[in-house]
């Protein structure tokens, strides 16, 4: 049987990682960090421009709203692991392709959740929630709704970056964070 890869050498072979067109418009890959044994998981979509230039996933105005949002629930961004879908910056902010999307969970996200082993992992944006739920859901019938799927529980979100300007939508994110704590407590009692 393979031995797992560690968080620590998987980062080092996202920063080293040339496997799709998107290495070759970044400045630095972004692997996540956060604490390595977390029961919570986040999963934004890929880095912007400030994270592809400090390496971080986060770090903009969406990642100012994301340590507001955890403050809800009494967390900071140390206590929890934070990574994307796509380690490098798309050009121009644009979606990943598809294929993109596979090779980079293939090669690095499935693995990050193997060495994790989150209790639950919380999608942010719909690209994340994509590569868990099946295409026909929309983020909007879904969000808050906890799902089990490949053996975890998933829990979509709208992304902090789309609720940062509507107001109706930043109440809906801050309501649908106050469930996590509530779906952990329940994780817990039934294992
Ligand atoms: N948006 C994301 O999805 N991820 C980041 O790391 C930053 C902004």
């Amino acid at each position: 049987m393979p031995i797992a890869a560690t968080l620590d050498e998987l980062a080092k072979n996202i920063r080293d990682c040339t496997a799709c067109p998107l290495h070759a418009g970044r400045i630095q890959a972004v692997p996540g960090d956060g604490d390595p044994s977390s029961e919570l998981l986040f999963i934004g979509e890929g880095p912007g421009q400030k994270e592809d230039e400090q390496g971080h996933p986060f770090v903009g105005a969406a990642g100012k709203f994301l340590d507001e949002l955890l403050a809800s629930i009494s967390k900071t961004r140390a206590q929890v692991f934070v990574t994307n879908v796509v380690k490098c910056r798309p050009p121009n902010n644009r979606d990943p392709e598809p294929s993109e999307i596979t090779t980079c969970t293939d090669l690095y996200l499935w693995k990050q959740i193997d060495a994790l082993q989150p209790k639950l992992i919380v999608t942010l944006g719909r690209h994340s929630m994509a590569i868990f739920l099946p295409p026909t859901l929309r983020i909007s019938q879904v969000h808050g709704q906890p799902k089990r799927v490949r053996g975890r529980v998933v829990l979509p979100l709208y992304h902090p970056a789309a609720a940062l300007y509507n107001g109706s939508m930043r109440q809906t994110v801050l309501y649908d964070f106050k469930k996590i704590p509530l779906v952990l407590r329940k994780l817990s009692t039934h294992e």
